[in-house]
C-alpha cells in the first residue's frame, strides 16, 4: 500500500507542477494587455457572473444543448467532490475514507454522482454525434481546422472514458464488498449495479485488479485533464467566471472613446486648455499588447462554439470575417508569445503582429459593428472591441482604410456628415 501512496503523491506533485507553470504563463501573457476602466459596480459584475457563468443564462437560448451542457457542467462541479475522496484515499492509503463518516448519506451521494456520470456520458455522446455525424455547420467552418476539431472531440471522448471508469470501479467494488471487509459497504448503487453481473463470476484477485485499475485510471485521467485544459479551449470552464465578472456592461453599441483624441478635440475647440498628457502612444491596436487585458483574457475564455460566427451578418453573406476566428487568432498570438516568454524573451519583437500576420484588414473591414456576435456569446466575449481597436490602428496610424472610407472620414471632418455637402446645403432637401 505504501508504494501506491508514494506513487500517488508523485503523480499529484507532477500534475500540480505543470498546472502551476501553465497558469503563471497564461497570467503573464494576459498581463501584456493594457489597463482598462471597468464598467458597472462590483455588485452588478458579481450578479452578471452568477447569472451568466454559474447559472449558464445565455446558454438557454438553445434548450436541448443547454440542458445537456448543464449536465456536463454540474457533473464536472459535483463529481469533482468525489475526487476529494480519491485524493485523501490516495495520500492516506485508505479506501472510501468518507463512507464511515457520512453513513447512509454516503450511499445517496454516490447515487447522485452515478446519475451525473451517466448524464455526462449521454450528453458527451450526443455532442460527439452532433459534431461528427450531423456535422452542424458552425463546427466545420474554415477556422475549425484539424486541431480545434480534435481538441473538442478529445475532451468529449475523455469524459466518456472517465465516467465509464467510475461506473466500472463502483460495480467491481460492489462485488468486492460481499467478499472482503476492506471494501466498505456503500449500499446499492443504482446505475453501476447494472454492470455487477459482468463481474460477479470473476476471481477476487481479478476484481481487485479491475477496481484498482479503474481507480488509478480515473484519478490520472482527471489530473491529466486538468493539465490538458490549460492548453485547450476548455479553459473556459474556469475563465468564464472572471470573464463574465469583467465583461463590458455598457449598452451594446456604445463604443469607447479614445481619451487622448477627446482631449485633443476639446483643446482644439477651446474647451480644455491642458494638453500636458504627454505622448499619446499608439492609436488603436496593432498587436496584443495594445489591447485591453480583458480582451486577452476573453481570448482564453472562448469556447470556440461558433455562436458568434453563425449570427454574424458579414460571415453569413460570404465575407471573410468570423468573430470566432478573431478570438482564436488573438489566443494563438498570445500562445506564440507565451512560448518565447517561457524561455525568457518578451516575444513581441518577433517581426509578427496580430494585425496582418493573424487577422487581415479584409476581415476587420467586413465588420458592420452590429454587435450580433456580442449578443450571441454565452460567456460575454466581445470580439467587436478587438476589431474596432485594429481598425482604429489602420485608420489613424496607417491611413490604410479603404478609399471610400477615407473620403467619408474627410467629409465628417469638413462637412459634419458622410456626404460632401457644404453645411449650408445640407437642408436643401427639406425646402419644399
Ligand atoms: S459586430 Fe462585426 S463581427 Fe460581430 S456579428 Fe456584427 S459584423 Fe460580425
Ligand atoms: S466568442 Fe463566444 S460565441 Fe464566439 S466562439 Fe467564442 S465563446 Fe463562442
Amino acid at each position: 500500500m505504501i508504494v501506491q501512496q508514494i506513487a500517488f503523491v508523485f503523480v499529484l506533485a507532477i500534475a500540480a507542477y505543470f498546472i502551476r507553470k501553465r497558469v503563471l504563463l497564461i497570467r503573464k501573457t494576459i498581463q501584456l494587455g493594457k489597463d482598462t476602466p471597468l464598467s458597472g459596480d462590483k455588485n452588478e459584475r458579481l450578479k452578471n457572473m452568477l447569472l451568466v457563468a454559474f447559472g449558464q443564462k445565455k446558454m438557454f437560448k438553445k434548450l436541448i444543448p443547454a440542458v445537456l451542457h448543464f449536465f456536463i457542467y454540474v457533473g464536472f462541479l459535483v463529481i469533482n467532490l468525489e475526487v476529494l475522496e480519491f485524493v485523501v484515499d490516495g495520500v492516506l492509503g485508505t479506501h472510501r475514507v468518507f463512507a464511515p463518516w457520512l453513513g447512509s448519506f454516503y450511499s445517496v451521494l454516490m447515487n447522485v454522482f452515478e446519475f451525473l456520470a451517466v448524464a455526462v456520458l449521454l450528453a458527451c455522446l450526443f455532442f460527439l454525434v452532433r459534431r461528427n455525424i450531423l456535422k452542424i455547420p458552425r463546427f466545420w467552418s474554415a477556422e475549425m481546422t484539424k486541431w480545434p476539431r480534435l481538441d473538442a472531440n478529445l475532451i468529449l471522448i475523455t469524459e466518456i472514458i472517465l465516467m465509464t471508469a467510475i461506473l466500472t470501479m463502483n460495480a467491481a467494488d460492489q462485488v468486492l464488498q460481499t467478499r472482503d471487509s476492506h471494501y466498505v459497504a456503500t449500499g446499492s448503487l443504482f446505475f453501476s449495479s447494472y454492470l455487477v453481473p459482468l463481474f460477479q463470476n470473476l476471481e477476487t484477485s481479478s476484481l481487485i485488479l479491475i477496481e484498482r485499475f479503474a481507480w488509478w485510471f480515473h484519478i490520472i485521467g482527471i489530473l491529466g485533464f486538468a493539465v490538458y485544459v490549460t492548453y485547450s479551449k476548455h479553459l473556459h470552464i474556469f475563465l468564464a467566471f472572471p470573464n463574465t465578472y469583467y465583461a463590458n456592461l455598457e449598452p451594446k453599441g456604445h463604443i469607447k472613446n479614445m481619451p487622448v483624441v477627446t482631449r485633443e478635440v476639446k483643446s482644439m475647440l477651446g474647451l480644455e486648455t491642458s494638453t500636458a498628457a504627454g505622448e499619446p502612444g499608439r492609436f488603436g491596436a496593432k498587436d496584443v499588447n495594445d489591447l485591453a487585458w480583458t480582451n486577452l483574457m476573453a481570448a482564453y475564455s472562448c469556447t470556440e462554439c461558433g455562436r458568434c460566427t453563425s449570427e454574424c451578418p458579414a460571415n453569413q453573406t460570404g465575407k471573410k470575417l468570423s468573430p470566432r476566428k478573431i478570438m482564436m487568432d488573438t489566443r494563438d498570438r498570445l500562445e506564440t508569445l507565451g512560448k518565447t516568454m517561457a524561455t525568457g524573451g518578451d516575444g513581441l519583437n518577433d517581426g509578427k503582429t496580430l494585425l496582418n500576420d493573424y487577422i487581415t484588414k479584409e476581415e476587420i473591414n467586413a465588420c458592420t459593428s452590429c454587435n450580433a456576435c456580442v449578443e450571441a456569446c454565452p460567456v460575454m466575449i466581445n470580439p467587436l472591441e478587438i476589431i474596432i481597436e485594429l481598425r482604429r490602428y489602420v485608420a489613424m496610424e496607417e491611413s490604410g482604410s479603404p478609399a471610400q472610407w477615407n473620403s467619408m472620414f474627410q467629409n465628417m471632418e469638413t462637412s459634419f456628415a458622410p456626404w460632401k455637402f457644404s453645411a449650408a446645403d445640407r437642408f436643401n432637401w427639406a425646402k419644399d
